[in-house]
């Protein structure tokens, strides 16, 4: 009876622990504090409940990133928060692999600063800044007259002006990644990236933000969050969290998880917290 008890008691631990995704975070090498923000990532990512997330590290600048191959095959998603020398041949195609067959990628911060010589990896991110990128990267890509606008014009891609708090508007409300969101909401301080040069294909387009030529932006609403199609991966793209203070915005907090999710199932299963912001406040943890 003892047993069959326990075994019954096994079987409910089993029913009600729903089968968590597999998500690996990449880091190593950032002009940002990445010893840091990864810890962070890593405990918003698990707080959701939804993912065993493990860390790749790479060898610091300089050392010998032949030894960087990480099995990416045994994950459901892949949130990289590095911008760093570039991997090696083998490393580059798994990840091309990985995607194109239906991996989930997340592109966050200054991940998007990474790689410029890459084709393929410049085609999942859809737009990246910095890294000497200019117009032979890609046009800008700026949002118009209710529409994403590209922009062949020469010059840097990749800038922003003085951090801040700003707002965040919804070009998609019926996204899974945005669903029940306010239309508009408050980001807690922070880079605003604008400028973003690339390929700039297949980008759905989530959210905007209006670059404020008072704190040195551009005048433009700039993308903030997109996602990307690749072959079947599905890639999420945020320009948010320049540090630890800007990821504890709670809209920062439910664009990752939500972002995330989405990009290793295609659905989204989280429920929008009672803390997130408003039009008009921003809302920190
Ligand atoms: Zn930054």
């Amino acid at each position: 009876m003892v047993r069959f008890t326990a075994f019954l008691l096994l079987l409910a631990a089993v029913a009600a622990a729903a089968p968590k995704h597999k998500l690996l975070i990449i880091d190593g090498q950032n002009n940002h504090a990445w010893q840091q923000t990864t810890p962070v990532l890593k405990r918003l990512l698990e707080e959701t409940g939804l993912f065993v997330v493990d860390v790749a590290t790479t060898p610091p600048k300089g050392g010998d990133l032949s030894v960087f191959k990480p099995d990416f095959a045994r994950y459901r998603v892949v949130v990289s928060n590095y911008n760093g020398e570039p991997w090696p041949p083998k490393t580059k195609l798994a990840f091309e692999k990985f995607v194109e067959s239906g991996g989930g990628f997340v592109s966050y911060h200054a991940a998007d600063n990474a790689f410029p010589e890459w084709t393929a990896y410049n085609r999942m991110i859809a737009l990246g800044g910095w890294a000497q990128r200019t117009e032979k990267d890609g046009p800008y890509a700026k949002f118009r007259d209710g529409r994403i606008v590209l922009d062949n014009k020469p010059g840097p891609g990749g800038h922003h002006g003085k951090r801040h708090q700003f707002q965040l508007v919804l070009r998609d409300t019926a996204h899974p990644i945005t669903k029940g969101m306010p239309a508009q909401w408050m980001h807690n301080t922070d880079e605003l990236y604008d400028s973003l040069r690339g390929p700039a294909q297949d980008i759905h387009l989530l959210a905007t933000a209006f670059s404020d030529p008072a704190t040195n932006g551009t005048g433009d609403h700039e993308l903030i969050l997109f996602t990307v199609k690749y072959g079947k991966g599905r890639i999420f793209h945020t320009t948010l969290g320049h540090d630890v203070e800007a990821m504890r915005s709670v809209g920062f907090i439910v664009t990752l998880q939500r972002g995330a999710e989405w990009a290793a199932t295609g659905k989204v299963t989280q429920k929008l917290p009672a803390d997130f912001p408003t039009a008009t406040a921003v809302s920190v943890r």
